[in-house]
């Protein structure tokens, strides 16, 4: 493609050495504590602190907020390694450096970041973001949630839910409607925190997978929201939704690729391991194929990954490829999860074994950060404007 002649992943040697102590963290520390975060749907409070000393809270923040200052290639290098263990883990610090909190980094006005970036960089805030409603899950213009402006505060009504975060979050960013008569154009993002009046957690939705991240309800009853919180216009909320959900893409497929690696390493050791009808199962040809796709699968999601990354980094428009690259990342990911428990037979099916809890992991990534048939939507209608006749 025209202008890519000069792309390069090549990673400076500040990320190379971040990336290889995130590497040992996980394979150390948070891979030793991933059975007891599946048991007890939770993740100790030990490896939270280890992940701020590491910086990993600050990912998307710039330096001089206190952040780590990289571009998305090295985020998604560092993603990737933070992908290849519970997702649990993977999901809580996902949400928080992504959705949770790229809208302040992107949209906030200065005052802004000097309150919240500085404390969500250190990890002393958590970050969460706040746009699904009962009524408005894909169809994201259809909010309940009102926001009414009275004097220098906007106060706010309705309930979110599926919230990632919620239950340890402080900071959150919530899209309400201003103003009903304008549709799309009529809503509004808000800086909340968990402690202004009229805030609450609700019900935590129990799930299949992703255990130690919790999702659940918030309740806005009359909710106080200085106007001063306000995240970037009035009457933006909804395109500053979807791009903080695009920001976030190439993320999250960096996070998948890094679970399909750490699947393949998985498969790689057992079929050369296990052995039936006198041979390790590698060499049946049936078991070596699915290894091979397994493999192909995951190179071609790598190259992508870092290719969208750097058209991140290169200011370039990603909307088309962010939502192929959300497409791609996560089907191929249940792809790659489903062959896993295929290669390992009924030890992948049993829950002593990590393979069946990234199968039920993966599922997740079909739908949330927008579904796959919604990926496609966004994908046929830039390619209709490519191609317009
Ligand atoms: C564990 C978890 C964590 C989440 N975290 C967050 C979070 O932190 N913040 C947040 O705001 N939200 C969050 N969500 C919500 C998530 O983004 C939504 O669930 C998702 O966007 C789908 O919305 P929905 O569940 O209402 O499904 P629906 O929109 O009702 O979709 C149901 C089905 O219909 C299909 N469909 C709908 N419309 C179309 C269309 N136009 N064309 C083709 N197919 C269509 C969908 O693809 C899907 O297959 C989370 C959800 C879960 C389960």
């Amino acid at each position: 493609m025209k202008g890519e002649e000069d792309m390069n992943f090549q990673l400076d040697e500040e990320i190379e050495f971040l990336k290889k102590n995130v590497r040992d963290f996980v394979q150390t520390e948070v891979e030793a504590a991933a059975m007891d975060i599946e048991k007890e749907d939770k993740i100790p409070d030990r490896i939270i602190e280890m992940s701020k000393e590491m910086g990993l809270f600050g990912l998307s923040i710039p330096e001089e907020y206190g952040g780590l200052g990289i571009g998305m290639v090295g985020k998604c290098a560092l993603y990737e390694e933070i992908g290849a263990t519970h997702n649990g883990f993977t999901t809580l610090i996902g949400a928080h450096t992504g959705i949770g909190t790229v809208g302040i980094v992107e949209l906030g006005n200065e005052q802004q970041k000097q309150k919240y970036l500085p404390a969500l960089a250190r990890g002393d805030y958590i970050g969460a973001f706040a746009l699904t409603e009962p009524s408005a899950g894909s169809n994201a213009t259809n909010l309940k949630t009102t926001a009414e402006k009275k004097g220098d505060k906007y106060i706010l009504n309705g309930t979110k839910h599926y919230i990632t975060n919620a239950t340890v979050a402080d900071v959150f960013t919530v899209m309400a409607v201003t103003d009903a008569s304008k549709g799309a154009k009529g809503i509004t993002s808000f800086i909340i925190e968990k402690d202004f009046p009229g805030f609450k957690v609700g019900a935590v939705e129990p799930k299949m997978g992703l255990h130690g991240s919790h999702s659940a309800e918030i309740i806005l009853e009359d909710c106080e929201v200085p106007a001063e919180n306000v995240l970037g216009e009035e009457g933006q909320g909804y395109v500053n939704a979807l791009k903080i959900l695009a920001n976030g893409r190439a993320g999250l497929a960096a996070r998948n690729l890094g679970s399909c690696q750490k699947l393949l390493d998985l498969s790689m050791q057992y079929t050369q391991e296990r052995e039936q009808f006198g041979v390790p199962i590698i060499e049946h040809q049936a078991v070596a194929h699915m290894v091979s796709e397994m493999a192909v699968e995951t190179e071609a999601l790598r190259s992508f990954t870092y290719r969208v990354a750097w058209m991140v980094d290169q200011g370039k428009k990603v909307i088309k490829e962010a939502a192929m690259l959300k497409l791609y990342g996560s089907e191929v990911y249940n792809r790659v999860a489903d062959k896993a428990v295929q290669v390992h037979g009924g030890i992948g099916y049993i829950s002593d074994y990590p393979i069946e809890r990234f199968f039920r992991d993966a599922r997740i990534t079909r739908i949330y950060e927008g579904t796959s048939e919604i990926q496609k939507n966004i994908i046929s209608s830039q390619l209709k404007k490519e191609y317009a006749l």
